[in-house]
């Protein structure tokens, strides 16, 4: 019997054969997860048992023991050690992280449970601008220049040290979080400052060393793909390639429209496949989902970030695979050695909007639901922020308003619904007081 058979069967835990205990599943969850619901939707159609590693204590975690467990994600030996003796009393198949902030916990608590996982040095490397950057090229593969400051930097010198059009980031933040770019020296000091301002609000990442460094690079000019993956043995699966229709020049990089299949010819996509495939080896990820964004230069593809997750964001939601897969439970059954029927995306040309925040305030109405999802080709609408809550766009936000998911025959059709959908949305925004 193929292994999983007979769980899949009768909707009952899986018994290792080796102990008598149930295959069980630690999922890492940030508390600002979008996903755990459809991770555990997936983990729970699997038949999978299940622990939810979480940052805070959970209010059940008395009463469920063994299904909830309080972990230090900050700390990454702290947590390590947390997960590893959990793990003797509770036997784990495997350790997934359902996004990006638990990647380097997962990848060290898997290895020092001889659990499959990525080196957790190519996990730094993805989570690391700076770092990414170096690997790629030494590898010789498509780069920017680029170069690195401190925050203690002086923006009007720094700002003589570079050559323009240029992009600058924090180094270790994540969803274009304070990404900017500038044309001019005057403009590069400006998008200084307000990084400044930014990195040394917010909470520095886990064992971050860097958190306070900023990457300039070349601004490389050319439309943008995100490629996702699922990695086998160091195989690169390309789950789906997402056209990003809405142009992204800056200042500000927020991110909209994803729909696949791409409308561009197959040359293009297979060079965009190879491209991801050699920044894949040059930061030596091995095991598991990733999520690549690359732009169309004259010369080719360039990757412009590589991460060892799955899409952000509810964006997943779009992707359908072989019988009616969803992509958390591809990543779960590969996690757990469960064989995969197959990896091939629905027929349906599907997409989804990140809804941006159009300015900053007070959310104080949403209006227009309904006739969103009336439009034709539109499967849902999702609201993600209550109103009364203040919303703060890029470069400092970190949230969308929501998601437009469409699914229609053609890509194109896909995007005019995602574009008709957001129009009738009405977002009342009040100023702050
Ligand atoms: P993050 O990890 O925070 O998402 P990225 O490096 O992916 O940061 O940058 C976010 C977005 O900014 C990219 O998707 C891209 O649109 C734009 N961008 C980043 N670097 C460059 C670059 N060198 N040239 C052109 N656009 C860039
Ligand atoms: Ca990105």
């Amino acid at each position: 019997m193929v292994k999983g058979e007979s769980r899949a069967a009768s909707g009952e835990p899986k018994v290792s054969e080796q102990d008598g205990q149930p295959e069980r599943l630690l999922l890492l969850v940030p508390t600002t997860s979008y996903r755990v619901g459809d991770f555990l939707k997936a983990a729970d159609r699997l038949g999978a048992v299940v622990t939810v590693g979480a940052n805070q204590k959970q209010v059940l975690e008395e009463y469920a023991e063994s299904r909830t467990v309080t972990l230090d994600f900050k700390d990454i030996a702290k947590g390590t050690k947390q997960i590893v003796a959990f793990a003797s009393a509770h036997p784990l198949k495997a350790i997934v992280s359902t996004d990006e902030e638990t990647t380097l916990l997962a990848a060290k608590a898997a290895a020092a449970l001889g659990l499959a996982h990525n080196a957790p040095h190519s996990v730094e490397a993805a989570l690391n601008k700076h770092r990414f950057r170096t690997l790629l090229e030494k590898a010789h593969l498509p780069c920017p220049w680029f170069k690195l400051f401190s925050l203690n930097h002086d923006p009007a010198r720094a700002a003589r040290e570079v050559s323009y059009p240029c992009v600058l980031k924090p180094v270790a933040l994540s969803a274009s979080r304070g990404v900017i770019r500038a044309d001019d020296a005057h403009a590069f000091v400006a998008a200084f400052q307000r990084i400044t301002r930014l990195l040394n609000e917010i909470e520095a990442p886990p064992e971050s060393t860097v958190a306070h460094d900023i990457l300039v690079e070349g601004y490389i000019p050319g439309i943008e793909v995100a490629l996702e993956g699922l990695l086998e043995a160091g195989q690169l699966n390309v789950l789906a390639l997402f056209d990003k229709p809405d142009p992204l020049e800056g200042p500000f990089f927020e991110e909209t429209i994803y729909v696949t299949p791409s409308r561009l010819p197959r040359s293009a996509q297979d060079e965009i496949r190879e491209a991801t495939m050699r920044a894949v080896e040059a930061l030596g990820l091995c095991d598991g989902p990733i999520h690549a964004e690359l732009r169309l230069s004259d010369e080719g593809p360039v990757v412009i970030e590589l991460a060892a997750r799955s899409i952000g964001g509810l964006c997943a939601r779009s992707l359908r695979f072989g019988a009616g897969l969803s992509l958390e439970e591809l990543i779960l059954r590969h996690a757990m050695g469960l064989p995969i029927e197959s990896m091939e995306r629905e027929k349906s040309p599907a997409g989804v909007m990140m809804i941006p925040i159009p300015h900053a305030g007070i959310l104080r109405e949403v209006n227009g639901v309904i006739d969103a999802r009336a439009v034709t080709g539109a499967v849902d609408v999702t609201i993600m922020i209550p109103t009364g809550q203040r919303i703060v766009p890029l470069p400092e936000g970190d949230r969308y308003l929501g998601f437009i998911f469409a699914r229609a025959e053609t890509p194109e059709a896909v995007e005019a619904c995602l574009r008709e959908a957001h129009r009738r949305l009405d977002f009342v925004i009040e100023p702050e007081p």
